[in-house]
């Protein structure tokens, strides 16, 4: 992954709305912290989801693929928009996301969602109940209803099948039982095993992969139903929350309202090879272009991605970059409760400043 002397290959696909904005505040802010920590990153930008629809009539071009398969991590910002809500099956710009997840083999999406202590006043939830959450979901990424059959008969009727194979639910689960030892040692699995087989099966192989390789962590299994209400009810119950795609998708949305906006929250999709790091939230069509995009989910990514390189060191100066701009009582537009908010770009700078300050300090 490190090709000698600590220089990174970052593929950036930046894709479309604010996304082309996150990226480049999340590359300044690498930047500063490369130069800061005596290492230095070879960016190279490809085109993917809708704006790849434009240029070359595909959302995932063989030439954007092949670049990320070379690099040592990806970066993507956001992909969709209104101008290509009408592209069916593979023209749609969400279709080159999902191909991209499957070329790389990243089967495990991690989604941690914490609330800075900045932040917690401007939760939707009460305050008490968000302070200290901190929680990770791992979600199966490249299975279930979103690989499986849909089907067209006719005007009046469509399916689609939700397939889960035991190996599938097993690596997952060893990705799960991880990242709970190095955090608090509870994982809660979420299912709809009263309903489903594929939840019976998902069941059955977490117990057995746990009780055989994870005996130290402690197991909850949830109804998707009851773990939706929970996370609602008591968000820091959580440590590790365990689930497959179409539950994890709609758990995680839910989860990342607890900081207060979309905006903040990072994510991690890893398995077999390169990962890709990228902000939760999609491309906010709606503010593009005007200097109203909140780059920390993307910048946070960019933290993971470079613990998942190897730097903890970068990751935590980016962390606290973050932090100090928070804590500086800076927020944009989406956090603001009344007309005191900077844009993107005043806040990418107040973090690289923090982040800087951060790195001089761990170095002194
Ligand atoms: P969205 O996340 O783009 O936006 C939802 C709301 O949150 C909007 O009001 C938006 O302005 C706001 N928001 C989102 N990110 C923000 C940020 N960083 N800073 C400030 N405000 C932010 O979700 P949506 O509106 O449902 O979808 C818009 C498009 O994005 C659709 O085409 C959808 O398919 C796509 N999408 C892409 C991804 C992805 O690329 N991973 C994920 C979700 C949605």
């Amino acid at each position: 992954m490190n090709r000698g002397s600590r220089s990174y290959r970052i593929a950036l696909l930046p894709g479309d709305g604010i996304g082309p904005e996150v990226t480049t505040s999340a590359t300044e802010v690498l930047e500063t912290v490369a130069d800061a920590h005596g290492f230095s990153l070879e960016t190279a930008e490809y085109p993917v989801g809708g704006a790849a629809i434009d240029h070359v009539g595909q959302p995932l071009p063989a030439g954007t693929l092949t670049g990320c398969l070379d690099a040592d991590a990806v970066m993507l910002g956001a992909v969709g928009g209104p101008a290509w809500d009408h592209g069916t099956g593979d023209k749609r710009p969400e279709a080159g996301l999902l191909a991209l997840r499957k070329g790389l083999g990243t089967f495990a999406n991690l989604r941690p969602v914490a609330v800075p202590r900045a932040l917690a006043a401007l939760s939707p939830l009460r305050e008490e109940r968000v302070t200290g959450v901190d929680l990770l979901i791992v979600r199966e990424l490249t299975g279930g209803i979103y690989f499986g059959t849909p089907r067209t008969e006719g005007e009046d009727v469509a399916s689609d099948t939700m397939l889960y194979t035991k190996t599938e639910v097993q690596r997952i689960t060893r990705i799960a039982g991880q990242w709970a030892r190095k955090r608090g040692g509870r994982i809660t699995s979420v299912d709809k095993a009263n309903v489903l087989a594929s939840s019976r099966l998902w069941r059955a192989a977490v117990e057995e992969v746990l009780a055989a390789e994870f005996p130290e962590l402690a197991l909850d299994q949830l109804y998707v139903d009851n773990a939706a209400m929970q996370i609602v009810r008591d968000p820091r119950q959580f440590d590790v929350i365990l689930t497959g795609n179409l539950f994890g998708d709609i758990l995680s949305d839910l989860a990342a309202t607890l900081p207060g906006s979309l905006g903040v929250l990072p994510s991690a999709s890893v398995g077999e090879g390169v990962g890709i790091f990228e902000p939760v939230h999609g491309s906010a069509p709606d503010i593009v272009g005007l200097d109203q995009a909140n780059p920390i989910g993307m910048i946070l990514s960019a933290a993971m991605m470079m613990d998942h390189l190897g730097e903890p060191d970068a990751a935590a100066a980016i962390r606290q970059g973050v932090d100090g701009a928070l804590n500086d009582g800076l927020v944009t537009a989406d956090l603001a409760r009344d007309l005191r908010f900077v844009g993107t770009r005043e806040m990418t700078e107040r973090i690289c400043k923090w982040a800087v300050t951060s790195a001089a300090t761990t170095r002194t």
